[in-house]
């Protein structure tokens, strides 16, 4: 879809000072293809511009969010109360249960509920390879949706069979390799938005087959690097250490979670600027320990970011993890000042710092700093526009714009989202999309665009069959197993401690 110069007149524009400080200033923003080529006041409206009134809107960069698995809306409502343990069973591993066709329907529903929330960017961490043509389906939902996104192609556990859960038994699949490949020629997709990663959690496999892997990779142009990061069990190296040691820790490294790092992981994640993603929401609920990025034993803030994780266990809205962080570690530490008989001074860190997280910092963890993340003359436009008179946003939004985006915005208050510079929500609504030339096979023949109610029908269909598939497994034998594939010591898991 081509971008059409478009005029953001007469907004309440946010801009990044040097510092990270997000600021408000009356300004027009000018969008000239994919990029930002103007923000100042009363820019001139000409004929083949299509000017966007913003008078009572507050113009903001879009959110990024730097770790999602974007295909797994169709398991959503079944996690409420579940643990990480839980979630390995029920979530994690029920890739095996989608074909290509549940995929793509899902991960394009994935892609536009971020859209309409607002996020422009996310890192996909794409744990879904049962086959050649699995991610090829989700490239091709991405690519469809309009959605800025680094695909992280991901080398996963596969389920072999439920009845008994057994996991196949070879981590890399024979095909994996020459699939990622494949796709490495054929990157970047969807007119450059949609880049080629790699998502991996095999840090456990031996250095002989690692080292060739990862010169592989490296030799395919792949740079991006994402994986979860969890604390290894005692006298195994950390994932942060082994990849120290075979050369693989850099700056393009970003770590998920990552809430239980050792003093000399945080050493070496410092010296090579490598980055980390908080989930807050879904790692509060599932006993993931508490998020990373406010953390004051730990002092990682300058490199992290955040991120989802599971929109099938979370609102999906960077601003709702925005607030999950600050209220997790203001508890946490004012905790101690009461403990100790005490009043706080002031409030544990700020809502400019949990904004810029989910912002500026994100697009710093992916090496895109200079693209996106704020707004800026000669940067992509991925901009949203607020409504600042609803509900929720008004007083507050006059008040201190981003105050109002931070603590009170919802998805709903998003009335407008444009990824590189293309307008993909519109009046508080997603515009149809157009369907990708590798999407043809999943959209349904002779289909050019896809509105949201076109999508609605076969997601659903898609659930129901997913959920009959889930019917059949006995999910109490299959955690059992998995506790064992995931390596954990179930003699551990109490009822209290
Ligand atoms: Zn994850």
């Amino acid at each position: 879809m081509a971008p059409t110069s478009l005029l953001l007149k007469n907004g309440t524009v946010i801009v990044h000072e040097a510092n990270d400080h997000a600021k408000a200033i009356k300004a027009d923003v000018l969008v000239q293809g994919n990029k930002i080529t103007k923000i100042e006041p009363d820019i001139e409206v000409s004929s083949d511009v299509e000017c966007i009134d913003c008078t009572d809107k507050i113009v903001a960069p879009g959110f990024v969010d730097t770790h999602r698995h974007m295909y797994t809306i169709g398991l959503r409502g079944r996690h409420g109360d579940h643990l990480l343990t839980d979630y390995m069973v029920q979530g994690i591993l029920q890739s095996s249960n989608y074909e290509p066709t549940d995929i793509f329907w899902g991960q394009l529903a994935g892609c536009m509920e971020a859209i309409n929330a607002g996020t422009t960017t996310v890192v996909d961490h794409s744990h879904l390879n049962y086959s050649e043509e699995a991610p090829r389906a989700a490239i091709a939902a991405t690519a469809t949706s309009g959605l800025r996104s680094v695909y992280g192609y991901c080398f996963n556990i596969r389920v072999d069979s439920w009845s008994p859960l057994t996991a196949n038994p070879s981590f890399i699949a024979p095909w994996a390799v020459n699939t990622l490949e494949k796709l490495s020629r054929e990157a970047p997709f969807g007119d450059g938005r949609v880049t080629l990663g790699l998502a991996f959690d095999g840090w456990f496999l031996p250095k002989e087959v690692l080292v060739p892997l990862f010169d592989q990779i490296s030799k395919m142009g792949i740079k991006h690097i994402t994986t979860h990061h969890m604390p290894p069990p005692p006298g195994v190296p950390s994932s942060v250490e082994t990849m120290e040691a075979y050369g693989l820790l850099t700056s393009s490294v970003l770590l998920s979670h990552a809430n239980m790092l050792s003093p000399n992981d945080i050493s070496l994640i410092k010296k090579r600027k490598a980055h980390i993603s908080s989930t807050p929401s879904v790692e509060l609920q599932m006993a993931m320990g508490t998020p990373a990025c406010f953390d004051s034993q730990r002092d990682v803030q300058a490199c992290s970011s955040l991120g989802l994780d599971c929109h099938n266990v979370t609102l999906a809205s960077i601003p709702a993890e925005m607030r999950a962080a600050l209220a997790n570690a203001r508890g946490t530490e004012h905790q101690k000042f009461l403990s100790a008989g005490k009043i706080p001074a002031r409030a544990y860190k700020t809502v400019q710092e949990a904004y810029a997280l989910g912002t500026i910092q994100g697009a710093r963890a992916i090496g895109f700093e200079d693209h996106i993340g704020s707004l800026a003359v000669g940067k992509l436009a991925d901009i949203i526009v607020l409504d600042a008179l609803s509900p929720t946003m008004i007083c507050g939004a006059q008040q201190d714009p981003v105050i109002a985006i931070v603590m009170h915005s919802t998805p709903a208050d998003v009335l407008m989202t444009i990824v590189d510079g293309v307008v993909r929500k519109r009046d508080g609504k997603l515009e149809p999309v157009a369907v990708d030339h590798g999407a043809q096979a999943y959209a349904g023949t002779g289909r050019s665009s896809l509105r949201w109610a076109d999508v609605v029908k076969p997601l659903l269909k898609s659930r129901n069959a997913i959920q009959g598939r889930l019917d059949q497994i006995d999910f109490v034998e299959a955690k059992r197993a998995a506790m064992k594939v995931f390596g954990y010591d179930e003699s551990k898991i109490v009822e209290s401690v």
